[in-house]
């Protein structure tokens, strides 16, 4: 039986594994393979037998490892203003004043239990937008926004103390109505009696949310 082969010539097979079969590469054997496969290769071989491996190596090209492609988020395409996450917790997209959009989290048990007007938004940066938690379609509507003034008793949108009537009804308030895009006022009455007239319905747009919506 042949001698076990060289620790130099373990040493070589594994440099050229890494330059010729490399993960990454156009030819990873390994990828393909496993490490394991390369493993149980190096431990079969003998002094004899590694030779012409070492040989077929030495003829394939060295590759330059590919880096990962990185795609880069179209971010722009994500109306600013509140969104209703994928995770049903209720975010607040806007741009810092660099220009990056990013978005920051309202925790409204945080917000019910300190009492605290403002401030409850926990910045999150941009990733929910690299987990798909916020994206073009989720968007909150001016019903939900509704819905959570009247279930929390403050604006979804700047976290304030719903205490006039109007705000109170609405579930929000004029500012952030009218930042959002959220019916306010006597839109209501308008739509009411207009809809016998078949009146396209006035419902917050999901790209209605205008850009002075910054962050707060
Ligand atoms: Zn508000």
């Amino acid at each position: 039986m042949a001698k076990p082969m060289s620790d130099k010539q373990e040493a070589f097979l594994r440099k050229l594994a890494s330059e010729r079969l490399a993960p990454g590469t156009d030819r990873s054997i390994v990828e393909a393979n496993g490490a394991e496969w390369l493993e149980r290769m190096l431990g079969q071989l003998n002094i004899v037998s590694a030779s012409p491996i070492i040989d077929a190596w030495l003829k394939l090209p060295k590759v330059v490892k590919t880096k990962p492609v990185h795609v880069p988020l179209d971010l722009d395409d994500i109306p600013l203003g509140m969104h209703v996450g994928m995770d049903g917790e209720f975010y607040k997209v806007g741009k810092t004043r660099k220009g990056h959009v990013v978005a920051k989290r309202l925790d409204p048990r945080l917000v019910a239990s300190t009492g605290n007007k403002r401030g409850a938004f926990l910045y999150v940066g941009q990733t929910p937008f690299r987990s798909k938690i916020i994206t073009v379609d989720t968007v909150m509507t001016a019903a939900q926004a509704a819905q959570f003034g009247g279930t929390w008793g403050f604006c979804v949108n700047c976290a304030a103390q719903l205490d006039d009537p109007r705000s109170v009804a609405a579930g929000y308030g004029p500012v952030c109505a009218r930042n959002n895009g959220w019916p306010w006022g006597n839109q209501k009455t308008t739509r009411r009696k207009a809809a016998g007239d078949q009146v396209t319905r006035r419902t917050a747009a999901p790209n209605a949310v205008i850009i002075s919506n910054v962050m707060q």
